[in-house]
């Protein structure tokens, strides 16, 4: 089949077939696969575009392409928008200026100190915040305090279940109350002390106690025959002696 070759007359008739009559031939037409300058009546500004491309796409090249921009702005707006109000910490910011492009510069403001700041979505969305001292350094604090949840997650982890956190939890260099299940009372203690693995003070006072009287009992029967050199922790345990009169 042979395909007519495309004239300007027939160019302009399909023009008028396709498009709303808003796009006009200016200057030459030099053939099917040749540039044409068009005009669009809407936005009242020329394009050039091979013929044969513009009949495959009818639509004025600088308006769609402004229309694709922004529909990709709207879109990276939005994100921006949903992933800030994700922060935990979101709620703290209001913004005094829109979006506009990922790297410009947005005015911002810290409710909780009230200065404005200025700074790009991209540091925005990956975490920075008002870099007011104050604030940074209260950041800084926060950022060290665990939350009673981790802490006794640790907890059951290290002692297997052993000690309960039971009172607020207020940093790792302040006293907390846990429950010790051995010997059934609450005691205070330092976190990261029960975390290294320092015993309930009160067991460990017990055990003190319970080898003094064992040593005072082994006294009162065999003198200084006997040193005790270990912990005494029941009648059932092993504890190491030292038998005295073989050492002279
Ligand atoms: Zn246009
Ligand atoms: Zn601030
Ligand atoms: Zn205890």
């Amino acid at each position: 089949m042979k395909v007519p070759k495309v004239t300007k007359e027939i160019f302009i008739e399909r023009l008028a077939e396709k498009t709303r009559d808003d796009i006009e031939l200016k200057g030459d037409f030099h053939g099917y696969n040749k540039e044409v300058t068009l005009f669009h009546t809407t936005c009242k500004r020329e394009f050039s575009v091979t013929a044969r491309a513009f009949l495959q796409l009818p639509n004025c090249r600088l308006c769609s392409n402004e229309a694709f921009t922004k529909a990709r702005q709207e879109k990276n707006k939005r994100e921006f928008y949903r992933k800030f109000s994700r922060k935990p910490y979101s709620m703290e910011y209001t913004f005094l200026s829109d979006y506009q492009k990922s790297n410009k510069k947005i005015k911002v403001q810290h409710k909780i100190c009230g200065k404005p700041f200025f700074m790009t979505p991209n540091k925005l969305v990956n975490g920075q915040q008002c870099s007011n001292k104050e604030c940074v350094g209260k950041r800084i604090r926060e950022g060290k305090m665990k939350s009673i949840e981790q802490f006794d997650k640790e907890l059951i982890i290290k002692w297997n279940g052993e000690f309960i956190a039971v009172g607020e939890y207020r940093g790792s260099k302040e006293k907390v109350n846990v429950f010790h299940k051995r010997c059934g009372k609450i005691i205070d203690a330092y976190p990261n002390n029960l975390l290294k693995g320092h015993d309930c003070k009160v067991c460990t006072n017990n055990y003190k106690r319970s080898t003094l009287q064992f040593e005072r009992e082994l006294q009162e029967v065999h003198g200084s025959e006997y040193s005790v050199m270990g912990t005494y922790k029941s009648r059932h345990d092993p504890i190491l002696i030292k038998h005295m009169f073989l050492i002279i």
